[in-house]
C-alpha cells in the first residue's frame, strides 16, 4: 500500500492539486517528473476520478450469454486493479496523496477535511482545481419522484440487469447507456426533448443513428419531458411524460448531462469567478482570475473529455514548471476528435455543417458524403446490416477539411488517423491523394468523389 499522507508538509508545496481524476493526476505526475514538491487531495478511496470509475464501458455487449451477475465484480476488480496503478504511480513519482476533501482558504492554502474531520492545511505556490463533474438530477420539486431515478454512476453499481428501462437524454451518455442494455435485452426506452438523439452533433449523425436505433429495438420517445416518476424503487416505476405517456420500467436513468463540483470548494473565498453554470472561468492557459491558481478538465466546462483534461493538465505544468521552450504551452482546443460508443459507433472532429456554414458562408462550403453497408456485414442478412454514413465538410478553394463526421462500425477507431490530418490542415486534395486501403470501410474517406 502507498504511503496516504495525513499531515502537511511544513514546507511549502510548489503545487496542490485538488481532484485525483484524469486532469489532476496528469498535471502532477507532469510537475512530478519535473522534481516539483506536488500534493494530490482526492476525496474518494478510488483514485483516477470520473473515467477509471464510472466512466468505462461494457465491451461484451454482443455476447447473448452475457451475465450482469458475474460481469459487475468482474469489472468492479478491474476499476480497483487501476485504482492502485494511480496510487502507486504517484508513490513512485515523489506526489504526496492527501486522502481528503480539498477546499480553498485563500489563493495560497488549501484545506484538507479527512473522513474523520480531522482538518489541515497545506501551503501551496501554484493550486490546480480538477474537481471534475457530477450527474444532473432535477429535484422532486421540479420533476415529482425523479429521485426514484439513478445516474450513469448509478448504472455502474446496478448488481443485476433490469428487465426494462428508461433512460433520459439525448447525448452521448444517453445513447450508449440505452445502447447497451438494447444489446443486452433489456426493453430499453430513451426518452428524449427533442426529434432525434445527439442533438449537438452534425445533422446527418442524427438522422444516421436516431432511427437505427429504432430499428435495432430502443423505444424512443421523441419530443417528451418527463412530467413525474411513481412508484417503489427496486419495483415497477411508472414514468410520465408531456405527451401523455406511461411508461413502465424497472430502472429510470437520468443522464441529461452534468455539472462541476464546484459547490463547497472555497471558489468564493479564494475570489475565483465562475460562469452561471458554475463552470470555472478560464484563459487559453488555463489560469482562474486569481493568481496562480487554475482549472482543468471537466471542471471548466470546456470539452468534457479524458484526453482533454489530461493534455490540459500535463501542459499546464510544462508551462509552470518545464523548460524553456514550454513557456507558452497550452492546449488548443480547436479540431479535438470525439467519439461515441453508440451502436454503430460514431467518430467526429471539426465543425458539423451547420457550424461550418456559418462561419465560412453556403458558398464557400462543399460537402462530400457517402453511405453504403460495411464488407464486414457481408454475411449478414441485408435487413441487420448496419449502415455506414461518411461526411467530409471542406471549405473555400482550396478546400480545406474542416470537419468529418462518421458513423458505422469502425468508426472509432478510423478517427483517429483523420483527426491528425484534420489538425495538420489537410485538404481535399491530401486526402485524394493519398493511396486507399483495401477492402477497408475507411478507404472510402480518401476516394469520396
Ligand atoms: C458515463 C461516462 C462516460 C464517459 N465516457 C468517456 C469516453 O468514452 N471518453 C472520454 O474521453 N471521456 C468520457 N467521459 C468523460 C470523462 O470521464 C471526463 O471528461 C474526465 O473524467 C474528466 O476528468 P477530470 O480530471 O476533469 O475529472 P474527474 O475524472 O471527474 O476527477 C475529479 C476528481 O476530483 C475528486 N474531487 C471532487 N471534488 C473534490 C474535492 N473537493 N476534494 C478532493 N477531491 C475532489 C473526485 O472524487 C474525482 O476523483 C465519460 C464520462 C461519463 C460520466
Amino acid at each position: 500500500m502507498p504511503p496516504i499522507f495525513d499531515k502537511p508538509s511544513f514546507e511549502k508545496y510548489d503545487y496542490v492539486v485538488i481532484g485525483g481524476g484524469s486532469g489532476g493526476s496528469g498535471t502532477a505526475r507532469r510537475a512530478a517528473s519535473y522534481g516539483k514538491k506536488v500534493a494530490i487531495i482526492e476525496a474518494t478511496t478510488t483514485p483516477g476520478g470520473t473515467c477509471v470509475n464510472v466512466g468505462y464501458k461494457f465491451t461484451n455487449v454482443g455476447n447473448p450469454t452475457f451475465d450482469w451477475k458475474a460481469f459487475k465484480p468482474q469489472r468492479d476488480a478491474y476499476i480497483s486493479r487501476l485504482n492502485k496503478i494511480y496510487e502507486t504511480n504517484w508513490a513512485k513519482e515523489g506526489i504526496e496523496y492527501h486522502h481528503g476533501y480539498g477546499r480553498l482558504t485563500s489563493p495560497n492554502t488549501v484545506e484538507v477535511t479527512r473522513a474523520d474531520g480531522h482538518k489541515y492545511t497545506l501551503q501551496a505556490e501554484h493550486i490546480t482545481v480538477a474537481v471534475g463533474g457530477t450527474p444532473t438530477i432535477p429535484s422532486d420539486d421540479k420533476v415529482p419522484g425523479a429521485s426514484l431515478g439513478t445516474d450513469s454512476d448509478g448504472f455502474f453499481a446496478l448488481e443485476e440487469q433490469p428487465k426494462r428501462v428508461a433512460v433520459i437524454g439525448a447525448g452521448y451518455i444517453a445513447v450508449e447507456l440505452a445502447g447497451i442494455f438494447n444489446a443486452l435485452g433489456t426493453e430499453a426506452h430513451l426518452i428524449i426533448r427533442g426529434e432525434t438523439v445527439l442533438r449537438t452533433f452534425d445533422p446527418t449523425i442524427q438522422e444516421t443513428l436516431t432511427p437505427w436505433m429504432e430499428k435495432t429495438g430502443v423505444h424512443i420517445h421523441r419530443g417528451s419531458n418527463v412530467t413525474r416518476v411513481d412508484g417503489v424503487r427496486g419495483q415497477t416505476l411508472t414514468v410520465s411524460t408531456d405527451k401523455g405517456e406511461k411508461i413502465e420500467v424497472d430502472q429510470v436513468i437520468w443522464a441529461i448531462g452534468r455539472h462541476p463540483q464546484t459547490r463547497d470548494l472555497g471558489l468564493e473565498t479564494a475570489g475565483v469567478k465562475t460562469d452561471e453554470k458554475g463552470d470555472i472561468v478560464v484563459d487559453e492557459y488555463q489560469n482562474t482570475n486569481v493568481k496562480n491558481i487554475y482549472a482543468i478538465g471537466d471542471v471548466q466546462g470546456k470539452w468534457l473529455l479524458t484526453p482533454v483534461a489530461i493534455a490540459a493538465g500535463r501542459r499546464l505544468s510544462n508551462r509552470l514548471f518545464g523548460p524553456e521552450e514550454f513557456k507558452n504551452d497550452h492546449l488548443n482546443y480547436d479540431n479535438i476528435s470525439t467519439v461515441v460508443f453508440s451502436h454503430p459507433p460514431i467518430g467526429t472532429v471539426g465543425l458539423t455543417e451547420p457550424q461550418a456554414r456559418k462561419k465560412y458562408g453556403d458558398d464557400a462550403i462543399k460537402i462530400y458524403r457517402t453511405s453504403f453497408k460495411s464488407l464486414y456485414f457481408s454475411q449478414v442478412d441485408e435487413e441487420h446490416k448496419e449502415p455506414t454514413v461518411y461526411k467530409l465538410i471542406v471549405a473555400g478553394p482550396e478546400e480545406k477539411v474542416v470537419g468529418v463526421h462518421l458513423i458505422g462500425q469502425g468508426s472509432d477507431e478510423a478517427l483517429q488517423g483523420f483527426g491528425v490530418a484534420v489538425k495538420m490542415g489537410a485538404t481535399k486534395k491530401d486526402l485524394d491523394d493519398t493511396v486507399a486501403i483495401h477492402p477497408t470501410s475507411a478507404e472510402e474517406l480518401v476516394t469520396l468523389r
